[in-house]
């Protein structure tokens, strides 16, 4: 680890198995505070269930996950939220008959260590609409929403969590072009604002593009970590990843 980096986060020999299925094999990452870590890898390599484990889903078979020096392994998901970690999720998880401030109310009166009034809760998720740049949605039902702006929903729902750390899962995937360039910004934008991000993301354009780091994911194994251009250079990475993003992977590209 980097001499002077602060470690936020750290997960130790993570094993989980469902059944005979070995997600995740000895799994050990560390997020740097104020950093934006890329998780990537091939479908079924076990990055949401790393997440599902962070988060307090799930309780590892084996190993554990440190937060701040504090050891949170299979800690309740309340719990872990109310510590400060928040998370989107692959498949947008809002509640479509709620308007979109009573869904970051949600993250605003449950999510947060310190207990807010009503009008407190509703005060902060309109600050965290504002910063996402939904405040003129804000009476929408959900379920009115274009895709982008759901995402955005829930966003803003972990926003309102006042978290330290924001997992990401897959929030740029089925964006076209010029979404996914506000979404960066935007997810930018969060992370000045000193929250430690770990995106999971196929688009490699856009992981490539805003990660200081990544690590892949292969089999439920860590197969490589380093910045975008040593990861996309590693020949383990490209055999069992990048290859079918051929000519894809350049930094800025
Ligand atoms: P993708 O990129 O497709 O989202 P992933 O890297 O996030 O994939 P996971 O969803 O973590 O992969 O899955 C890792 C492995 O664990 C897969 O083989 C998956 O089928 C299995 N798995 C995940 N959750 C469960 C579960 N609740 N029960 C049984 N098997 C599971």
């Amino acid at each position: 680890m980097s001499k002077g980096k602060e470690v936020i986060l750290e997960t130790h020999d993570i094993h989980k198995y469902f059944g005979g299925i070995k997600a995740l094999k000895g799994v050990s990452i560390h997020l740097y505070k104020g950093e934006i870590l890329g998780l990537i890898g091939p479908n079924g390599a076990g990055k949401t269930t790393l997440f599902n484990i962070i988060t307090g889903y799930y309780k590892p078979t084996k190993g554990k996950v440190i937060f701040e020096g504090k050891d949170i392994t299979g800690l309740p998901l309340r719990k872990i939220t109310r510590m400060g970690i928040a998370r989107t999720f692959q498949l947008v998880q809002i509640f479509p008959s709620l308007t979109v401030l009573e869904n970051v109310l949600v993250g605003a009166l449950n999510g947060r260590e310190e207990v807010l009034t009503y009008e407190e809760a509703v005060e902060e998720s309109y600050k965290a609409l504002e910063f996402i740049g939904l405040i003129d949605q804000a009476d929408k039902f959900a379920s009115q929403l274009v895709l982008t702006d759901r995402k955005k929903v829930e966003l803003a729902r972990a926003l309102a969590t006042n978290p330290k750390i924001l997992l990401l899962d897959e929030l740029i995937a089925g964006l076209n072009p010029k979404e996914t360039d506000e979404m960066l910004e935007v997810i930018r934008k969060i992370n000045s604002r000193g929250i430690s991000i770990i995106m999971v993301e196929h688009v490699m354009r856009a992981i490539m593009n805003i990660s200081e780091r990544l690590v892949v994911l292969d089999y439920g194994e860590k197969i490589a970590e380093g910045t975008p251009e040593e990861v996309a250079n590693n020949p383990r990475v490209i055999e069992a990843y990048l290859g079918r993003f051929a000519g894809g992977v350049k930094k800025n590209a």
